[in-house]
């Protein structure tokens, strides 16, 4: 309570304690305590400013709090917000259009966070797997890719590779078999008459921004079609923009079965998610099948197509694109003893850290205090990611703060 009324006197170093007492453990922040966002700024509780390199995980592509989103946001929170799906609404068929358009995909069951739409695309292409592809009772299964993440839900985790995200948490939900990523002839092994679906990301995020060989998700898409098996993509990082295309499964010009979509999608104002994909699929989900209280809800609906038209008139794919190449070509002039690899699509790049010298944290630490926020992934990545709507000066910025931070965590070994 004192803590409370004495707001203006606490510092950063107050916060995270008070934090620590009340928030569970589950993460480990970087010690910014952040108090507003402008654009491509973070500015904290002691008036630093920060340039955003992270952007919630790709979920603030628009930069913070858009202006125009923030309108919508508001004029659609004086009129409607929550009406549940008992009831149709006029905000929501909008919405859902455009992101078939977008997609060249049929229909779309709204949700709200990532793990969710991907819960809603396992019992789709399931139900699809039993009902369409004649499947026996139970035994649907579903391949996954070595490393992937798609969540934290218990049936998520139960297929992750990631011995923390398991730990304690099963018995786990059966029906998933993992084959390495980027491998076209282990995943042709691996399919059975009873495989329903291939859940793959087209680059994957979370393991460090990795690229698969070229064509991978064009001999995907020609193996599930030869097999009959749903080739459904996680784009919930990689869609809207953010690998320099508006899907990633465009590098390759392919359409899949299924499309997960989230993060961006919520404009970076609300958790917002889609499951998307064919009438086939999607009809086998009837009433009373599978729903969510908020999911499609007026207010998201607003926002999420609003987050959509501002994504395609400003063209933040090919911005992506541009600066992102300009980015890495920036970052692969950086001579430093830490760095062993730089990769990535877009705005999306990895710098691998040489963890025999120092650990990614380190380095994002030292950027802190350089004014660039950013997080490690995995001890030893430090991902670049700043919203699409960044400038070129603000990427030197960015690349300028990076050179001085290697150099620090050089100087201390
Ligand atoms: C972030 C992420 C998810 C999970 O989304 P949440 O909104 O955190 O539930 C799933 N898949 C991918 C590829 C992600 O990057």
């Amino acid at each position: 309570m004192t803590a409370m009324a004495k707001k203006i006197e606490i510092t950063s170093q107050d916060y995270i304690k008070f934090e620590s007492q009340v928030c569970a453990p589950n993460y480990l922040p970087i010690p910014a305590v952040l108090e507003r966002g402008e654009g491509v700024w973070l500015y904290d509780s002691e008036g630093r400013k920060y340039l955003d390199m992270m952007s919630a995980y790709s979920a603030v592509s628009h930069g913070h709090c858009h202006p125009e989103l923030v309108q919508v946001l508001h004029e659609q929170a004086q009129t409607l917000c929550i009406a549940s799906r008992a009831f149709y609404s006029s905000t929501l068929a909008p919405f859902l259009q455009k992101i078939c358009e977008l997609s060249g995909l049929e229909m779309v069951v709204p949700m709200n966070t990532g793990a969710e739409a991907v819960e809603t695309a396992l019992k789709a292409a399931r139900r699809w797997g039993y009902e369409i592809k004649g499947i026996p009772d139970n035994k649907a299964e579903i391949i996954v890719a070595a490393n992937n993440f798609h969540g934290r839900t218990t049936t998520i985790v139960s297929f992750s590779s990631d011995a923390d995200y398991k730990k304690h948490f099963g018995p786990f939900t059966p029906g998933f078999k993992e084959v390495p990523f980027g491998d076209i002839e282990a995943l042709e092994a691996a399919i059975t008459p009873n495989t329903c679906a291939f859940l793959v990301e087209p680059m994957q995020g979370e393991a460090g921004i990795i690229i698969p060989p070229k064509g991978y998700l064009k001999k995907v898409r020609t193996l599930c079609d030869k097999h009959n098996v749903l080739m459904i993509l996680d784009e919930i990082q990689t869609g809207l923009g953010r690998t320099g295309k508006l899907f990633a499964f465009q590098h390759e010009g392919i359409i899949p079965d299924g499309l997960i979509l989230g993060k961006a999608l919520g404009g970076g104002l609300l958790p917002i998610s889609a499951f998307v994909s064919s009438r086939e699929v999607l009809e086998t989900l009837r009433p009373g099948s599978h729903g969510s209280t908020f999911g499609g809800n007026p207010l998201s609906a607003k926002v999420g197509l609003k987050a959509l038209e501002i994504l395609e008139r400003d063209n933040y794919a090919q911005r992506s694109a541009d600066l992102g190449a300009y980015l890495q070509g920036e970052l692969k002039k950086i001579d430093s003893d830490l760095i062993t690899d730089i990769r990535g699509s877009g705005l999306w790049v990895a710098v691998e850290i040489n963890p025999q010298k120092a650990p990614a944290r380190a380095v994002c630490e030292a950027l802190m205090a350089r004014g660039v926020l950013s997080k490690e992934t995995h001890d030893t990545i430090v991902r670049l990611a700043p919203p699409l709507i960044i400038e070129k000066e603000q990427l030197d910025f960015a690349v300028g703060a990076l050179k001085e931070a290697l150099k620090e965590v050089e100087k201390a070994l």
